[in-house]
């Protein structure tokens, strides 16, 4: 195993993990200025420091990342430090950081160099005026006005983390609406919760300047605004980490944009070299990335096994959270006759007890097999309950077996059995539908 850097990629150390870390201090924040409702009365005001809760996110990373050392040592796994390059397809060499070179030899090699922040040369990454989340991770004292530019997964996670520390949060996007390949219906409620944590969005907007301004930036936007803000986060996706990696030399394809070309086994063209994870371009998340990993190990011992991404859920961690699997109403309207069923979480007990009462779960089954098809969440605990509506996708369920299963009560899951009565028109915790 070869890595230029710490053990865990940037899932562990600049991407998911301390993300999640930070979310769970603002969340806290959040929660104790709203204690009152709760019944609890603080000493005094409320506040926070930046600084400790860095410490508490890099103290969570530090130890995980050291968990995978031991994890390696347990499984007998060699770590090179340093940067792998192929030579040809069965050797890599890998340069040390004082240069040190290391020849090795293998019968099958996987690439898993995954990708970084996107940047656009118009908007040059200065760590300092504009920014990608790495730097964020980093920074010493948050601003307190920001712009973002995309409205996708890390765009909106940001945005809701910010305001909730109290940053001035506005955002652009250059697509109709936030969380553009979301279902429609979860980009109406996440819209909803950004304009009521006050973040401004312009959505099918683009930022046509940045410059020097008062207040640190001055933005103007392709709908005539000007914006002044201390910083601009960049979060318009993200590029492959091809180049420099010896592909030409080993003779390994990639696609015009860059990400290199696998089967469903994921061997790229050369039979022995696998490409796995965001490199390979398909799809950018790390969970698809370990299961790419078990298809490609399989195969490299001589298995023949395909991947397989059927049930594969979306989990968004802005506050209220969203989570997805299956089709999208456009997509399944487009393939099947659909029935769709709603539940809103206000009309559910435990949603109230713990004052999460924003979103809704909404299903699409498909109305001749009324086999599951989509599932969209947004609201508390919405990244952990989509795995029930997950696991009858991914073992073709019908919507009729999801809303039989006996769910606990008061658990925010029982949404997905409400929702999938409502689409048979036989929810009775919703007020009857007229015909
Ligand atoms: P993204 O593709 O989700 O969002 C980028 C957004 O920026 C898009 O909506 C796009 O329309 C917009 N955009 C692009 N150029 C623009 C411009 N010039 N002006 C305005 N808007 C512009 O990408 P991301 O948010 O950077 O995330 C990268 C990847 O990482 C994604 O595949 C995402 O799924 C993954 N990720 C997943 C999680 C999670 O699973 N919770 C968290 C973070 C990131």
């Amino acid at each position: 195993m070869v890595e230029v850097d710490k053990l865990g990629g940037v899932c562990l150390n600049r991407g998911c993990i301390p993300s999640k870390a930070l979310i769970a201090s603002a969340v806290q924040y959040k929660k104790f200025k709203e204690a009152e409702s709760f019944g609890i009365t603080a000493a005094g005001p409320v506040s926070y420091d930046w600084n400790a809760m860095t410490a508490r996110k890099d103290k969570i990373v530090g130890n995980l990342v050291n968990g995978i050392g031991q994890l390696f040592k347990s499984h007998g796994v060699a770590h090179y430090l340093g940067y792998g390059k192929l030579i040809d397809a069965n050797h890599v060499l890998v340069v040390d950081e004082n240069g040190g070179e290391t020849k090795l030899k293998a019968g099958n090699i996987i690439l898993a160099t995954g990708s970084r922040a996107m940047n656009i040369p118009a908007f040059p990454v200065d760590g300092h005026r504009i920014l990608t989340t790495d730097h964020m991770l980093e920074v010493n004292n948050l601003p307190t006005s920001i712009l973002i530019i995309g409205a996708g997964v890390i765009g909106c996670e940001w945005a809701f983390m910010l305001s909730m520390l109290d940053v001035e949060v506005q955002m652009v996007e250059m697509l109709e609406r936030a969380l553009p390949l979301e279902d429609a219906g979860i980009s109406r409620l996440i819209e909803r919760e950004l304009k009521k944590a006050k973040i401004k969005l312009f959505a099918a907007t683009k930022v046509e300047e940045i410059r020097p301004g008062q207040q640190g930036v001055s933005a103007r936007l392709s709908n005539g605004k000007t914006i002044e803000v201390n910083q601009v986060l960049m979060a318009v996706g993200r590029a492959f980490n091809t180049e420099e990696l010896g592909l030409a030399e080993a003779g390994v394809k990639t696609n015009k944009n860059g990400s290199i070309k696998t089967s469903a086994d994921m061997r790229t063209n050369i039979k022995n070299v696998f490409a796995i994870g965001d490199v390979r371009g398909e799809i950018m998340l790390a969970y698809t990335a370990v299961h790419d990993g078990t298809i490609a190990v399989d195969n490299a011992l001589g298995g023949k096994v395909r991947k397989d991404y059927l049930g594969v859920p979306s989990v968004i961690f802005t506050h209220p959270e969203v989570a997805s699997v299956g089709l999208t109403e456009a997509q399944a309207t487009e393939k099947y006759n659909i029935a769709v069923g709603k539940f809103p979480l206000r009309a559910l007990g435990k949603a109230h007890a713990e004052n999460e009462i924003a979103g809704e779960v909404k299903l699409i089954g498909n109305k001749k097999s009324d086999r599951l098809v989509g599932a969209h969440i947004v609201g508390a605990h919405a990244t952990e309950i989509i795995h029930t509506a997950a696991l009858a996708i991914r073992q073709s369920l019908t919507v009729a077996q999801l809303g039989s299963m006996i769910f606990g009560h008061p658990v925010i899951s029982e949404s997905i059995m409400e929702a999938a009565h409502d689409l048979h028109d036989s929810c009775v915790h919703l007020a009857r539908k007229r015909k």
